[in-house]
């Protein structure tokens, strides 16, 4: 037998072994599930990026490796896009570094900095790889609770001195899987202060910066003073274009940061596929138009399904920003528990908001990943077992 690293059976456990069993069993019974489970775009990618790849996939010489720092065409394209978005001007050959899908870098990027007990600040509930990227460096997550009583932001003024010493760096996640809460202005400017107080490094991940909806718009930590300093921000492609599975993001900030993430990662990884990469200039380079379309639809989902539990007593907001409608569950019981519940007696999946970190217990996630009339027969199911 042998034995696993330290590091990785320290990795937090993976929750969901039994729903998923649950629903594949129940896919194998040939029942009619609607999965509310998977944050992935049901949507397919816009056809103009599709063309892009179809008509650089036919160049030898996109069939090459790639350049490691990714292809100038992109690190312009983002940085004109960076300018149009939120009047940031970076500088596309040392503030920019493309990445294969934004979760690559995010995992990355703590190898870069942390030694062994540095404490790496990571919210809870959250994205997984905050921290398993931690671990996987040696690092030591301290969580930080993201609270309803304080709009699932981090209280900074309740990390102990003696934490704000060993910590490196913190990850913050606006708009917010799972939470789907949006951070302020107020936030950000005392994150930074709060930062650069402590010398801790901010990696700040807006993979839902443009999916928002009612006219909010979701600011860059970069347009604030101070952020140039200490930030690296990661993008990614996937929410916005419907691109999950083409593996394409970057990451935007400080130049020393942005340079360490780039040596670690020439050491694991060759850069992105250069077809892929065109297509990613073809998307943020061309019409936007498509982007409105697809809040829209969201947008429509989302006041059905909110509509519709808060009319059967169910505790739900409209979310103004990401595609999660975060939960608290309506009677007494365990967020596995009730999920388990839902797939069982309505063949619905939803995600136990346990799976983001203990913060997420007594809440579920539904993603609005599927059509309206999918969510209303949904919502008829929920009624009959209510
Ligand atoms: C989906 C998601 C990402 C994007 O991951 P990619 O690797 O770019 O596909 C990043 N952060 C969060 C919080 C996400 O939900």
């Amino acid at each position: 037998m042998f034995k696993l690293s330290k590091k990785v059976q320290s990795l937090p456990p993976y929750l969901f072994l039994e729903i998923d069993k649950a629903k594949r069993q129940a896919r194998q019974e040939g029942r009619d599930i609607i999965d509310l489970g998977v944050g992935d775009p049901d949507q397919p990618t816009p056809a103009f990026i599709i063309e892009a790849l179809n008509k650089a996939s036919r160049d030898p010489a996109n069939h090459r490796y790639a350049l490691d720092q990714g292809m100038p065409a992109l690190r312009r394209g983002i940085q004109g896009w960076y300018k149009r978005r939120f009047n940031v001007n970076l500088n596309p050959d040392t503030e920019i570094l493309p990445l294969i899908g934004s979760k690559e870098g995010i995992a990355h990027f703590p190898l870069a900095f942390l030694n062994p007990g540095d404490i790496c600040l990571v919210p809870d509930p959250c994205y997984p790889p905050y921290k398993g990227g931690t671990i996987l460096a040696g690092g030591l997550p301290y969580i930080m609770p993201l609270l309803e009583s304080n709009h699932f932001l981090p209280d900074l003024k309740k990390i102990p001195l003696s934490v704000r010493k060993k910590a490196k760096m913190i990850f913050v996640n606006y708009p917010n899987n799972p939470t789907n809460a949006c951070a302020d202005a107020d936030f950000y400017r005392q994150l930074i202060e709060f930062a650069a107080k402590n010398k801790i490094i901010i990696i700040s991940d807006l993979a839902y910066s443009e999916m928002t909806y009612d006219g909010y718009k979701a600011p860059s930590l970069l347009e604030f003073p101070g952020a140039r300093e200490r930030v690296i921000e990661f993008h990614s492609l996937s929410k916005t274009y419907n691109m999950t599975g083409w593996r394409i993001g970057w990451a935007s900030g400080n130049t020393q940061l942005i340079s360490a993430l780039a040596k670690v990662k020439s050491n694991i990884d060759s850069g992105i596929f250069s077809a892929v990469q065109l297509a990613g200039v073809a998307a943020i380079e061309g019409p936007q138009d498509f982007l409105k379309s697809m809040c829209e639809l969201y947008q429509e989902r989302r006041d059905v399904l909110v509509d519709g539990l808060s009319a059967l007593g169910w505790k739900a907001i409209k979310p103004k920003a990401t595609f999660y409608v975060w939960i608290k569950i309506p009677v007494k019981a365990d967020s596995i528990s009730f999920a388990a519940k839902l797939l069982k007696e309505a063949d619905i999946v939803v995600t136990p908001g346990v799976g983001f970190g203990k913060y997420g217990q007594g809440y579920i996630r539904m993603a609005l990943t599927v059509s309206q009339e999918r969510i209303k027969e949904a919502l008829e199911r929920i009624k009959k077992i209510s």
